[in-house]
C-alpha cells in the first residue's frame, strides 16, 4: 500500500490559552490572516507542547494563503522558503515561520521533497512527522483539531509516524533519528511499526546533512532523559549511523547514565560527557566532524582535559593543581567527572578534593598578579623567545606555591635563573 493511512475521525479538545508574547504575538498573525479571509491555525511542536501543559519556545502557523499574500499583509517579513511555502513574519519583535498548506511532492534524495503543492490543511498535518506533531490550534478559542489521532496518542504516551512509517521514513531519513529524539523529550513509547521502521532506516540517515543530525542528537542530549534516547539509538542501530566514533568504545553504557546524572548541565558539558570515552582529542574531532563551532569544540576538550587532570589532582603540586582548577572549564569538568564516579561506583575522593580546593582558592589565589614582564626576563639576561616564556612561566609557578610575593623576589628569582641558565651552558 502506498500513501497515507485512512486518517481517523476528528477530535477536539480544549487547551489554556497562555499570555505571554510570543503566544499573543502568534494569535495576532493567525487573526490578521483570518480577517483576510484566510484560514490559519497555530501548528506542530507548539500546540503537542500545550496539550502537554508545556510552554512553547515557538510558534508555528499554517495558512490557507499563499506566500505572496503572507508578504502582502504583514509589514516585515522574510521569504526563508517561497518555494516550500514559508514566510518568515516579524510582529511585536517575535518570529513567526507561517507556511501555506502543503503536500509534499516525492522525495527522491530522502531530504526534502522535489516540488510542493499548496493545499489544505487535512493533507498539510497529514504529511507532518508524528501524530502528536500534526494538530492544529485555533488561538483564539483553544480549540484544537486532531485529524491523524494526535490526541489520543498523547493521552496514552505514544509516537506515532503520521500514515505509513516505512514509507515516511524513506521520505525523509531524518525521521528515524527524530522519533528517538521525542522519546528522549516525552518519555512516550515508540509504537511498534514506527520501532520497526525506526530500524529498518537506520542505515540511510547518513545521507541527512551532519547539521541536522547534530540539531537532533543536541535536543536528546538537552532532553530531561538523554540515557533513554541514547540506549534505543544504540537498541535500533540508528547510534553507530549518527555516531560511528562511539561504536567501539566499551563504556558506552556508562555514558547514557552519566549523561542522565547530568540533566540540567550546560551544553557543552552534555557534549563532553557524550564523547568522553574518545578522550579530549577525540572528541574535539568528533564535535568538528558534526560541525560545531570551534568554540564548543575547544570547550568540550578543555572539559575533558580538565576530567583528566582532577583524576590525579591529589598528586599535583599546588602550582599544577591551581592550573587546572583556575581552568575556565573546571567547574565543567568536575561535573562530568563526578557524574561518571557517581555512576561508576568508584571512589569519589578527588571529586572532594577539588571542590574542596575550589572552594579554598579565591581568584587572586588562582590568578596571582603579574609581578615581571618579558622585558624584565631579558634584563636579566635570559634570552629571547621561548626562555623568557619559560622564565614567566616558572615565576608564576613559584607565585602560585605562595613562594614569591614580591616584585623583588621575582626578579631575584629570574636573576637566579640566569645563574643556573649560564652554569648548563659552562657545563656543556
Ligand atoms: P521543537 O520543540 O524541537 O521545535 P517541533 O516539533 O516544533 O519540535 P520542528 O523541527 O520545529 O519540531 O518542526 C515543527 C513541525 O514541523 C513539527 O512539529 C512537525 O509537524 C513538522 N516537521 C518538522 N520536521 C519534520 C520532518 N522531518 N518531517 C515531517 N514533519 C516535520
Ligand atoms: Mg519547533
Amino acid at each position: 500500500m502506498t500513501g497515507v493511512n485512512p486518517l481517523p475521525e476528528p477530535r477536539h479538545t480544549q487547551v489554556n490559552l497562555p499570555q505571554e508574547p510570543g503566544f499573543l504575538g502568534a494569535r495576532y498573525v493567525v487573526d490578521t490572516l483570518r480577517r483576510a479571509g484566510h484560514e490559519s491555525w497555530i501548528v506542530g511542536g507548539a500546540v503537542r507542547d500545550m496539550v502537554m501543559g508545556l510552554s512553547p519556545e515557538e510558534f508555528d502557523i499554517a495558512t490557507s494563503a499563499t506566500p505572496e499574500a503572507v508578504m502582502k499583509l504583514f509589514r516585515r517579513t522574510v521569504p526563508v522558503g517561497v518555494r516550500f511555502g514559508v514566510v518568515r513574519v516579524l510582529e511585536r519583535n517575535q518570529e513567526y515561520e507561517v507556511a501555506t498548506f502543503r503536500a509534499d511532492g516525492g522525495y527522491s534524495d530522502g531530504r526534502r521533497p522535489d516540488a510542493v503543492r499548496f493545499t489544505n490543511l487535512e493533507e498539510d498535518v497529514s504529511r507532518r512527522d508524528f501524530t502528536m506533531n500534526g494538530l492544529a490550534l485555533d488561538p483564539g478559542t483553544g480549540d484544537v483539531t486532531d485529524l491523524v489521532g494526535g490526541l489520543a496518542d498523547i493521552a496514552s504516551g505514544t509516537i506515532r509516524a503520521i500514515g505509513d512509517a516505512a514509507l515516511r521514513f524513506g521520505e525523509d531519513h531524518l525521521r528515524p533519528l527524530r522519533a528517538l529524539r521525542f522519546a528522549a523529550q516525552t518519555g512516550f513509547e515508540v509504537e511498534e511499526a514506527t520501532l520497526v521502521a525506526v530500524r529498518a532506516g537506520a542505515g540511510e540517515i547518513g545521507s541527512v546533512s551532519v547539521e541536522r543530525i547534530r540539531d537532533e542528537l543536541e535536543k536528546i542530549l538537552n532532553s530531561r532523559r538523554p540515557g533513554r534516547g541514547l540506549r534505543l539509538a544504540r537498541d535500533t542501530g540508528v547510534l553507530r549511523e549518527v555516531l560511528p566514533e562511539l561504536a567501539g568504545t566499551d563504556e558506552a553504557t556508562a555514558a547514557d547514565d552519566i549523561l542522565d546524572a547530568l540533566v540540567g548541565s550546560s551544553v557543552d558539558t552534555l557534549w563532553s560527557a557524550l564523547f568522553r570515552p574518545l578522550g579530549p582529542t577525540g572528541a574535539a574531532a568528533a564535535m568538528d566532524r558534526l560541525h560545531h563551532s570551534r568554540r564548543m569544540a575547544q570547550a568540550v576538550e578543555g572539559i575533558l582535559e580538565s576530567t583528566v587532570a582532577i583524576r590525579t589532582l591529589p598528586q599535583e603540586d599546588e602550582a599544577a593543581e591551581k592550573r587546572t582548577l583556575r581552568s575556565p572549564w573546571a567547574k565543567a569538568g568536575l561535573a562530568v567527572e563526578e557524574a561518571r564516579l557517581r555512576v561508576t561506583g568508584d571512589d569519589r575522593a578527588c571529586i572532594v578534593y577539588a571542590s574542596g580546593k575550589l572552594s579554598e582558592w579565591t581568584p587572586s589565589d588562582l590568578f596571582p598578579d603579574r609581578l615581571v614582564t618579558g622585558e624584565d626576563a631579558l634584563e636579566a639576561g635570559i634570552l629571547g623567545g621561548p626562555a623568557v616564556g619559560d622564565a614567566l612561566t616558572a615565576v608564576e609557578d613559584e607565585q602560585l606555591r605562595g613562594n614569591i610575593r614580591s616584585r623583588e623576589q621575582a626578579l631575584a628569582f629570574l636573576a637566579n635563573l640566569r645563574q643556573v641558565e649560564n652554569d648548563a651552558v659552562s657545563d656543556d
